[in-house]
């Protein structure tokens, strides 16, 4: 008993020491960057649009780095269970709309089409801002590894006793050996091309957190060049109602 305990005190420090190593190794990289930038920019003189295109540099890697904190507090917070759900009857449809409102604009960019599809109103139990987060990050995923002009579908449906939403893009897919560790925190598919498409490797281990959070669970079937289906899948509810409970997260 005792063995088995002191087995996994050993790994829960094991996961800690690794999670410490990996997260400052992340941000080392935009701080380096920074800091070249910035040197390289002090040299010599130059002309005023050359400090701009330096300034525009340094913003996005500090942008980065908010992305990267930003994360990297959620999971603390999450592992300390200190994130409190205040559980509704949660419409997915209205959620998958108001998400496709708010990032119209960055698929847009892309050429891409953001659509809502399915029924008109399935609903389940859960707290709407982490259920929301976890949604922002797959549909933010679908539009960043999609190539320009294709159209991401998000698919709100009851099967059974289950509502699900489904965020299903036809970009490169992914490999079949990394779909099982494309969850774990930092971990990349392509880390050059993530991390130049602003990826810090948090947002699925974030948006699985958030599900299992809310009761449901995160899937995902994909296969290279033809897309992928990520499905948030939660205890359906009959109709709506008001609040119908809190819980610690
Ligand atoms: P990142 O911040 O790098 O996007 P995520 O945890 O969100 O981190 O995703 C982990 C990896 O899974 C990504 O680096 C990418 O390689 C792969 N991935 C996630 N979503 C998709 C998708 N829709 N299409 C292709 N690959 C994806």
């Amino acid at each position: 008993m005792i063995n088995g305990a002191l087995a996994r005190l050993e790994h829960s420090f094991d996961t800690l020491r690794r999670f410490t190593a990996d997260a400052s190794h992340e941000l080392r990289t935009p701080l380096t960057a920074i800091r070249s930038v910035g040197e390289i920019g002090l040299r010599e003189r130059r002309s005023e649009a050359d400090y701009r295109e330096i300034v525009g540099s340094l913003l996005e890697e500090a942008e980065r780095l908010t992305t990267l904190v930003d994360g990297l507090l959620m999971l603390s917070r999450a592992d300390a269970g200190q994130i409190a759900l205040r559980l509704v009857n949660a419409d997915l449809r209205e959620l998958a709309q108001e998400v496709v409102a708010d990032f119209g604009v960055l698929a847009e960019e892309k050429h891409q089409r953001l659509v809502v599809d399915g029924e008109t109103a399935v609903f389940a139990s859960a707290d709407r801002g982490t259920l929301r987060q976890a949604l922002i990050n797959l549909v933010d995923n679908a539009i960043k590894y999609s190539p320009d002009e294709r159209t991401i579908v998000l698919r709100v449906v009851r099967r059974d006793s289950e509502a699900v939403i489904e965020v299903a893009d036809d970009g490169p897919g992914i490999e079949p050996s990394h779909l099982p560790r494309i969850f774990d925190r930092f971990y990349r598919v392509d880390e050059a091309r993530s991390r130049a498409a602003g990826g810090a490797g948090l947002g699925l281990s974030i948006a699985r957190w958030a599900v299992e959070a809310n009761g449901g669970r995160l899937t995902v079937e994909s296969s290279p060049g033809r897309g992928s289906v990520f499905s948030i899948v939660l205890p359906a509810l009959e109709r709506s109602s008001k609040e119908n409970g809190h819980r610690a997260g």
